[in-house]
């Protein structure tokens, strides 16, 4: 079991207290917390200026009403959120989140993470997260249009390129952008591309920035699948979800000769025993916006394809060699993983933020399984960004081959540097803490270098 040192148990339960009620916040400093022990014993001075105290106290927190009109003249009221985390590296960056999940214990958890993860990928960024409790689920175009609108109205005040630059998450894809970056644009009366990332590529985006947490976190598998002279090639994987993240995991590890058998969404799961049809998936999902079920009937009854509800069962059943959980936090329990291991898995990388819960990563690192943290795992779609970001700071537009090369080497880049850092604090293979030393000292290096603020 692991605990917090003594030293740090008093900042965590500071944190609760001040958080009452923030559950997954909670997880995430606990985490985070538990690797850090090796770090004070090493480097008592981060102990000093209450610097873990700073880091665990968001900068800003901005909550504010979104009022809208439904298409039935119905005025609707939402809750809008952006908490900026850390801007010791950069600018605060991190994507928004509609889904009625949301809440100020999400965001913060979302921004907590985003702060490691974004130091991770070497590139000059803080740490910020927001979202709305907004359903875009079956509503109209022009719905979603007056909800960023409004979203926007009041963000715009709070975000700029050089202060806290704002990107998609789940629910928040192109069209978001579109409208948010519109908004934005038309109050501001400036052309600032580089206030939004995951921008479409006819107005200031960047190739390779829809596929990238997908493939980055297809390459980070790879890489640590060879540190055992493994590969995807001839392998069964699973990938849950079939959002952007999801779809370009699926992709990815195709393409390095993997068959991927099952992917999901909230209403459940379809399991295709002879590999998912990628086309089909894109189609049901990005063209269509239809349920996942739809691809059973799509691609025809008795052709070796089928669905199976989220009461019925969990994605976590169907055998697989890598597990590649791409939907939302929490969604593979301590159970499921038993049922991965038992049915043979040797890897599993985090493509969502926070997929596994505290038992699950605790089982597969006590089996030994090679386990890949979202923050690390899945840090290629804000890498991606970043170089957007670059893109657009220069007036410029990459090929799709030099920002995906861009892309790859900054994955291995984060595998390397977590995969060492486990090694020089005595624990070879533990990605999760490799993952939050190597992202802490990053970030406490540049806040002890500014100062108390
Ligand atoms: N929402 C994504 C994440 O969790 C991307 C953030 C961004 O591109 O700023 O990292």
């Amino acid at each position: 079991m692991v605990t917090v040192d003594e030293k740090l148990e008093p900042i965590l339960q500071e944190v609760l207290r001040r958080n009452a009620g923030e559950h997954e916040f909670h997880q995430a400093i606990r985490e985070v917390l538990e690797s850090l022990g090796r770090v004070i014993a090493k480097h008592p001075r981060y102990l000093e200026s209450s610097l873990i105290e700073r880091l665990c106290e968001p900068e800003r927190q901005i909550i504010f009403r979104v009022p809208w009109v439904d298409d039935h003249g119905r005025v609707q009221i939402n809750r809008g959120f952006r908490v900026q985390f850390n801007s010791a590296l950069g600018p605060y960056k991190g994507g928004i989140r509609f889904h009625p999940s949301v809440n100020v214990g999400i965001i913060k958890f979302l921004g907590f993470e985003q702060t490691f993860k974004n130091a991770l990928t070497g590139m000059p960024i803080g740490g910020g997260k927001g979202g709305s409790d907004f359903n875009p689920r079956g509503r109209s175009d022009g719905e979603v249009m007056r909800f960023c609108q409004s979203f926007m109205t009041e963000l715009h005040r709070h975000i700029g390129e050089h202060t806290d630059v704002p990107a998609g998450d789940i629910g928040v894809g192109g069209r978001e952008i579109g409208y948010m970056f519109g908004q934005y644009k038309r109050l501001t009366n400036r052309y600032e591309a580089g206030v939004l990332t995951g921008k479409a590529l006819f107005y200031g985006g960047s190739r390779a920035r829809t596929e990238a947490t997908g493939y980055g976190s297809t390459y980070f598998v790879q890489s640590m699948l060879a540190t055992r002279q493994q590969e995807f090639e001839g392998r069964t994987a699973v990938v849950s979800g079939s959002g952007n993240v999801a779809i370009y995991t699926v992709e990815k590890v195709q393409s390095f000769g993997g068959k991927v058998v099952a992917v999901s969404d909230s209403s459940g799961y379809v399991v295709d025993e002879s590999g998912i049809d990628l086309e089909l998936l894109k189609e049901i999902k990005q063209v269509r916006r239809a349920r996942i079920s739809d691809y059973v009937h799509a691609k025809g009854e008795g052709r070796g394809a089928y669905f199976v509800d989220a009461e019925a069962g969990s994605i976590w059943d169907v055998a697989c060699e890598v597990a590649m959980p791409s939907a939302t936090q929490n969604e593979l329990t301590g159970k499921d993983a038993k049922t991965l291991i038992s049915n043979g898995v040797i890897a599993v990388g985090e493509g969502a933020n926070m997929p596994c819960t505290p038992e699950a990563v605790r089982i597969f690192q006590q089996a030994g399984i090679l386990f890949a943290p979202g923050k690390a795992a899945n840090a290629g779609g804000v890498a991606t960004s970043a170089l957007e970001m670059q893109q657009n700071a220069s007036r410029d537009s990459w090929t799709f081959e030099q920002t995906e090369a861009r892309l790859a080497t900054i994955m291995r880049n984060i595998h390397d540097t977590c995969a060492q850092t486990a090694d020089e604090y005595g624990a070879p293979g533990d990605y999760v803490l490799g993952a939050n030393i190597a992202g802490f000292v990053k970030v406490a290096q540049a806040m002890d270098a500014l100062g108390i603020i």
